[in-house]
């Protein structure tokens, strides 16, 4: 059975992070040695993940408490959480399905006098047209964050320029993982010094706690291949358990109580090694053959199924979701026949506030009411994904 995801990490690389929680670096080289793989390294902010750039970002920004944050409205729940901690107020835009991006009008109508920020999400592995949508949020004097955590696609570019601050993460199921990790690209220099002093005051990771990390998904590694998956899906339905829970769990980031002392952290010494390696090396014919075998499927399964994203620029097909009327019967009939398709995910619609008059976000909750991931990296080859789209056409 071909697993939903793989880590996109070779045993070379796991092991180089594992030897590294047992020498001893400068962190400044690591650090600057990550800086200088990007094409303006005096932006780059290298920090702990997404969720700890956004978090600080918010910090320093000081916008004042009820300030609007018009956010596009598909995204990770713990995104807004960190909004709301901040006291402010999370605001949603729908989305267009064909790009996941959202139009300059839709955007235009919920900008108020209260409005400070915009989140624009880039999701499953596009970058949606943005450009009028940053014009009109700069003229109304909005700060614009990019978030391209799953839309990394080389160092060779580090967001739109536009944007005020773009954010990649190398959290365990990106492209390019370091087990964690993320790098910010911050536009202001008064914004960026004040987040590096911030940060500085952050606790690290322990070496210990990225050891284990390393440790489980070396072992988790081990599963991900198509036989042995296969073996212990038979296992799980023996025992009665419901593998595609576990694996949601397992592969959840920050799970459980203590959410913000979990992200307030700076990444170890080792992690910024492993990811400074991992960026320096990284196979750019992997992501060109993600993407012809993404343009392969598109091309047999476009023309009668809803392919969400797909019309959006610069795809790498981080993942490649197909929007089906009855999800459910959709996963049996995948599973069946091989291809560990599934329809649970980490993702949710924006809620509107309370007594705000926003339209609700209804593209968004329809996409993600029938959404089912197929399984899909370069390890499948064309055979199987074409194998796979016969089944959906
Ligand atoms: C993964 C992800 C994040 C969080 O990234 P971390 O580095 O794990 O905090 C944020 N936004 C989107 C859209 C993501 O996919």
């Amino acid at each position: 059975m071909w697993i939903r995801r793989r880590l996109d990490i070779s045993w070379r690389d796991l092991f180089y992070g594992i030897a590294q929680c047992f020498i001893r670096r400068k962190e400044s080289n690591c650090i600057e040695g990550i800086q200088r793989l990007w094409p303006r390294p005096e932006n780059i902010f290298p920090c702990f993940s997404v969720r700890t750039g956004f978090d600080l970002l918010l910090d320093v920004l000081d916008v004042p408490e009820g300030s609007e944050v018009i956010i596009t409205a598909v995204t990770l729940p713990d995104m807004v959480r960190i909004i709301e901690d901040h006291g402010l107020v999370s605001v949603p835009v729908d989305i267009t399905p064909d790009t996941m991006g959202c139009s300059r009008e839709s955007v235009q109508k919920v900008i108020t006098p209260r409005s400070r920020i915009i989140v624009l999400t880039n999701l499953f592995g596009g970058r949606f047209p943005a450009d009028d949508i940053i014009d009109t949020a700069k003229k109304e004097g909005l700060i614009v964050v990019e978030d391209l955590a799953q839309s990394f696609s080389g160092c060779i570019e580090d967001g739109h320029p536009k944007a005020d601050v773009s954010m990649f993460s190398f959290g365990t199921i990106k492209t390019a993982t370091a087990l964690g990790g993320a790098v910010m690209s911050v536009r202001d220099p008064d914004i960026r010094d004040a987040m590096t002093e911030r940060y500085s005051s952050y606790p690290y990771q322990t070496r210990r706690s990225y050891l284990l990390k390393l440790l489980k998904y070396t072992l988790l590694k081990t599963a991900t291949y198509r036989m042995t998956f296969g073996i212990l899906v038979v296992l799980f339905n023996l025992i009665r358990i419901d593998y595609d829970r576990c694996i949601h769990k397992w592969s959840r980031g920050f799970p459980g109580p203590g959410f913000f002392g979990k992200i307030r952290r700076k990444p170890c010494v080792p992690l910024l090694a492993l990811l400074r390696r991992r960026l320096n090396r990284y196979d750019r014919g992997r992501l060109s053959d993600q993407r012809s075998k993404g343009e392969r499927l598109l091309s047999i399964l476009g023309e009668n199924i809803e392919c969400p994203g797909t019309k959006a620029g610069n795809h790498v097909y981080w993942v490649f979701p197909v929007c089906v009327e009855k999800p459910d019967d959709a996963v049996d009939l995948l599973r069946r026949n091989g291809f560990d398709a599934t329809s649970r995910h980490s993702m949710y619609v924006v809620p509107v506030p309370e007594g705000n008059k926003t339209d609700a976000p209804d593209e968004a909750g329809r996409l993600l009411a029938h959404i089912v991931y197929l399984p899909f990296y370069p390890e499948i080859p064309f055979k199987e994904i074409e194998r796979m789209g016969a089944f959906l056409k």
